[in-house]
C-alpha cells in the first residue's frame, strides 16, 4: 500500500526479472495435470475416456475464461487445456508469470470446487495440481498450427487408446498383449482392427473424444419481457433485447478452414 514507508529491504525487489511477453503475439498458456496417469487410476476413471473427468476439465476451463481477462479461445483434451490470450491483451502488463499462475491456480481451484458436480459422492482423494507454460505465437498461422498440433495429438492418442482398451475390454487381451499387438501399426491398421474384429467404426465414435473441446465466446441476443409503466401511459409489456457473451463448447474439427471461417472474430489481423 502507498502508506507503507520504504524500508531498507526494498532493494530486493530489483532482483525480480522482467518477463513481459513480446507485443503483438498471441500468448498461449498450456496446463497439464500432474501425474494424471496415477490420478486417473486412483479415482477410477473409465478407460479410455472418462466423461466426468472431461466435463470437469471443461467446467474448470470455462471458469478460467469467465474469471480472467482477454482469453479468446481455449482447447482441451485428456488432462490438458490451452488458453489463448488475444494478441492485443495488456492484462498484467503481459507479464508471463502473472498470466500463467492466474490461469493455473484458477483452473486448479475450480477443478476442486466443481468436483462434486461431476463425481458426485466419489471422494477427491488428494489435491490435484497442474503445470503451466507460456508460449508466444506471432502469426495467425502459427497459432492455428499450434491448436492443430494439440487436436492432432488428441486424435492420435484417442485412436490408440480406443483400440488398446477395446482389445483389453472386448478382446480379452492383457494390457501387455494389447500393447504388443499395436506395436508398429498405422492409423489404417488400427481402424481395421476396430472394424473387422469388433464391428466398430471409429468415425462414428464420440466427437468429444475424437476432437477434444474448444471453448469460445459467443454473442447471444437475449430477449426478456419487462412490464413497463411510463408516466401518463398505460402499463405495458416491452421486449428488451441485449447482447450477452457466453462461453460455448464445440467438439469439432479446428484444423481445417471451416471453423475459422465460421468464427472470424477469434483472431485479430
Ligand atoms: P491483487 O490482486 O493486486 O493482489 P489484493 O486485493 O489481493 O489485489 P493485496 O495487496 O495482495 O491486494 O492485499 C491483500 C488484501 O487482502 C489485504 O490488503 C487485506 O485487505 C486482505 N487480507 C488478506 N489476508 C487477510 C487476513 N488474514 N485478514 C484480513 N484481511 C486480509
Ligand atoms: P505428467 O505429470 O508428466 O503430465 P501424466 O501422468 O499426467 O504425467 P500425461 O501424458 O499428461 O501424463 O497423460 C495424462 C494421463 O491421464 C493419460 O495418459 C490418462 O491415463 C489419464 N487421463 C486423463 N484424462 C483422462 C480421462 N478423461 N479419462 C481417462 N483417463 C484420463
Ligand atoms: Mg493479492
Ligand atoms: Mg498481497
Ligand atoms: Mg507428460
Ligand atoms: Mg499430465
Ligand atoms: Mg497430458
Amino acid at each position: 500500500p502507498s502508506n507503507m514507508a520504504k524500508s531498507k529491504f526494498e532493494y530486493v525487489r530489483n532482483f525480480e526479472t522482467d518477463d513481459t511477453c513480446l507485443k503483438n503475439c498471441y500468448i498461449v498458456v498450456r496446463l497439464d495435470g500432474r501425474n494424471f496417469h496415477r490420478f486417473a487410476e486412483q479415482h477410477k476413471f473409465t478407460k479410455p475416456n472418462d466423461n466426468r473427468a472431461l466435463g470437469l476439465m471443461s467446467r474448470s476451463a470455462h471458469s478460467v475464461m469467465e474469471e480472467l481477462e482477454d482469453i479468446v479461445i481455449a482447447y482441451g483434451q485428456s488432462d490438458e487445456f490451452s488458453f489463448v490470450f488475444k494478441r492485443s491483451s495488456n492484462w498484467f502488463k503481459r507479464r508471463a508469470s502473472k498470466l500463467m499462475t492466474h490461469v493455473a491456480s484458477q483452473f486448479s481451484s475450480s477443478y476442486v470446487f466443481y468436483w462434486k458436480e461431476f463425481f458426485g459422492d466419489q471422494t477427491l482423494l488428494y489435491p490435484p495440481s497442474f503445470d503451466g507454460r507460456v508460449v508466444l505465437y506471432p502469426s495467425n498461422r502459427n497459432l492455428k498450427d499450434y491448436l492443430s498440433w494439440r487436436q492432432a495429438d488428441c486424435h492420435i492418442n484417442n485412436l490408440y487408446n480406443t483400440v488398446f482398451w477395446t482389445l483389453v475390454q472386448k478382446g480379452g487381451l492383457t494390457t501387455v498383449q494389447a500393447e504388443d499387438r499395436l506395436k508398429g501399426t498405422l492409423a489404417a491398421d488400427k481402424n481395421e482392427i476396430l472394424f473387422s474384429e469388433f464391428d466398430i467404426n471409429y468415425n462414428t465414435e464420440s466427437a468429444l473424444h475424437k476432437k477434444g473441446t474448444t471453448l469460445i465466446w459467443e454473442k447471444r441476443d437475449e430477449t426478456v419481457t419487462k412490464r413497463l409503466k411510463r408516466p401518463n401511459e398505460e402499463e405495458k409489456d416491452v421486449n428488451v433485447t441485449r447482447s450477452r457473451r457466453k462461453v460455448q463448447a464445440y467438439h469439432c474439427d479446428i484444423i481445417g478452414d471451416q471453423f475459422w471461417q465460421e468464427h472470424t472474430d477469434i483472431l485479430e489481423d
